[in-house]
């Protein structure tokens, strides 16, 4: 494992004090609300499901099935982080299960569903943890994460191997057979994985679409005679789990779309997430029947753009496509979309240069029409609430489309899941992708509205592990390491939650150095103590504070030299920070992080 030390002295004062803001989550233990009964594993030839993460959750997602020393891995995505968790760009699955005596060798083989990064997206920070592993992925899957897996030019080259709708491979004890599945990017695969035990059947994320984008509306034949085949365990998309009815066929999303095309007097720009390629392909067509050339702006949405154009999933016409945004200034308004990154308002991204006038070649002009996705990840309303007033003051108009939303209108609902189970009729159903209220729906739903028993009903959290057998489903009492594994430009897993703690204190309340020069010989602290502080108050407008301030640093440093006995520099540093902390709580009700330094001399 990578371990960079990120230094930063835990000076908190307020430990003790602020335990929700935290980094982890404060999961506490309702076994109620677990079910089945957890129970001791009785014997050793029963099939192990094992979520990492994905379950209490929207993203991250990463599952294992476990069968005697054979594991394979569904899914290696990542999720973004939670309000107050300054300077981490994602969260990764906690792998320390398969770290743990070198049991990643176990590994046969990684199978993944579809390109979305929360279910790909960590692929880059745990492969070569785990002794680089087979993958298995569908072509425009694999084209995403190799495409990805070029700007970490450090690592090693990955072993991933090309599958198709009924494509068949042997991976230890577990046959997968991939079946096509409809979603918001094409290439979306669920999995037939046959084991010693029974068969498993994963949905993947999944919609029933009779009028999808590129690709073939569902073949419920095919899924019938999946169940035909006698299935064990479903594992099934609950992200659609508390909606009533139906999906929107990316039919009626695109007419939806439509009525913004027709409404456009200027320019659209429309942010949108980079892999939601359904998106994407609808505002070409609806560029193209309209006169429009489109531009792209960000990183990733360029990125994203060339390789599902290269693999032949996004189609459009020859010139509609321009090379550079910069040459959407040569026409007039009327004829140009630009699809930019940044609808989460992400301060790097495109909308935010675009709309903040930093971008190079494009900025806002009265009249441009702005279509943003609905926010998902929360701490992000008022960042995007901020951008959206921006917009409004430079007189353009801003819609906020859901289903521009990478989960919404692509996932299926009550209905669907229903209809799902029907077809598969599972002995044991366990929802998988959600919040914890997702799961719970879609688990309460197969009780009361497919008639599964309670006991036949997995509904569970990270980190538990399932043990499956014919008759049988049980979860045991033993819990693996299911923490959030926090990367940050510099380094994955090295930001602990004391550095995280640090990083929100310095956000929220600033820092307070102090650095006394103290005389070895007399104990006494040599001229008046340096104070730098930033991010807390403005000391030149603070004279009393500052002196009084000093007056307590001297004191308590001097006390604890006064004895003439060797002094631990340590508990007096401890004693500094834990004074000033509360004398400036005191004063200022806040709490900045106090940094003692002390120098001695003579
Ligand atoms: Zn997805």
């Amino acid at each position: 494992m990578i371990k960079k030390e990120i230094k930063l002295e835990n000076t908190s004062p307020r430990n003790d004090q602020k335990h929700h803001h935290s980094g982890r989550p404060q999961r506490k233990h309702y076994p109620h609300h677990h079910h089945p009964k957890t129970e001791e594993p009785i014997n050793s030839d029963m099939l192990k499901v094992i979520p990492l993460a994905g379950l209490g959750e929207v993203g991250r997602n990463m599952m294992l099935l476990e069968y005697k020393d054979s594991i394979l891995i569904i899914d290696v995505g990542f999720r973004m982080p939670e309000e107050n968790m300054p300077g981490i760009d994602y969260i990764i699955p906690d792998i320390s299960y398969l770290l743990k005596d070198n049991k990643y060798k176990n590994i046969v083989g990684v199978v993944i569903t579809h390109g979305h990064y929360d279910h790909i997206g960590a692929i880059p920070y745990i492969m070569h943890r785990i002794g680089n592993p087979p993958i298995y992925a569908s072509p425009l899957s694999r084209g995403i994460i190799i495409k990805r897996q070029e700007e970490f030019t450090t690592l090693p080259k990955l072993d991933i191997n090309e599958v198709k709708d009924g494509s068949n491979i042997k991976l230890g004890p577990f046959e997968v057979e991939f079946f096509r599945q409809n979603h918001n990017i094409p290439d979306n695969m669920g999995l037939f994985i046959k084991t010693p035990v029974g068969n498993v059947v994963h949905t993947s994320d999944f919609k029933f679409d009779n009028f999808p984008v590129n690709e073939e509306p569902t073949n419920f034949e095919k899924l019938k005679a999946i169940g035909k085949r006698g299935i064990l365990l479903l594992l099934s998309d609950s992200t659609g789990a508390e909606e009533e009815g139906h999906s929107l066929s990316e039919k009626e999303i695109f007419a939806n779309m439509e009525k913004i095309f027709e409404a456009a007097k200027g320019r659209i720009i429309i942010a949108t997430f980079s892999s939601l390629v359904n998106r994407v392909q609808q505002a070409i067509t609806l560029s193209e029947k309209y006169g429009r050339k489109v531009g792209f702006i960000g990183h990733s949405m360029k990125s994203n753009v060339e390789i599902t154009k290269k693999l032949g999933y996004l189609k459009s016409q020859k010139g509609t496509l321009l090379k550079k945004v910069a040459d959407a200034n040569k026409y007039p308004d009327k004829n140009i979309t630009i699809l930019c990154t940044g609808a989460q308002g992400e301060e790097s991204a495109g909308l935010m240069k675009v709309t903040t006038g930093e971008h190079p070649s494009i900025c806002i002009k009265p009249g441009d029409t702005i279509v943003f996705s609905s926010s998902v990840i929360p701490g992000n309303e008022r960042t995007v609430q901020m951008l959206k007033d921006d917009l409004l003051r430079q007189k353009a108009k801003v819609f906020h489309y859901k289903m521009m939303d990478i989960h919404a209108g692509g996932h299926a609902q009550r209905e669907e899941l229903k209809e799902m189970i029907g077809m598969m009729n599972p002995k044991f159903f366990m929802p998988v992708h959600g919040q914890f209220s997702m799961l719970y729906a879609n688990a309460q739903m197969a009780q009361d509205e497919c008639g599964f028993k309670e006991e036949n009903v997995i509904l569970t959290d990270n980190g538990k592990i399932i043990d499956i057998s014919p008759e049988k489903a049980f979860i045991e009492k033993r819990e693996i390491p299911s923490e959030y594994i926090m990367v940050d430009g510099l380094g994955i897993g090295d930001v602990g939650e004391i550095v995280l703690r640090d990083r929100q204190m310095l956000a929220e309340d600033g820092i307070f150095v102090i650095i006394a020069v103290v005389n070895r010989k007399t104990g006494k602290v040599q001229d008046s103590p340096d104070i730098i502080s930033r991010g807390f108050i403005y000391l030149r407008e603070s004279k009393d504070l500052l002196y009084q301030t000093r007056k307590k640093i001297i004191q308590t440093i001097e006390k604890a030299t006064a004895s003439g006995q060797v002094v631990n520099w340590t508990y007096v540093k401890d004693n500094v920070r834990n004074t000033l902390g509360d004398f400036l709580f005191e004063k200022t009700k806040r709490r900045p992080m106090v940094l003692p330094v002390i120098i001695e001399v003579g």
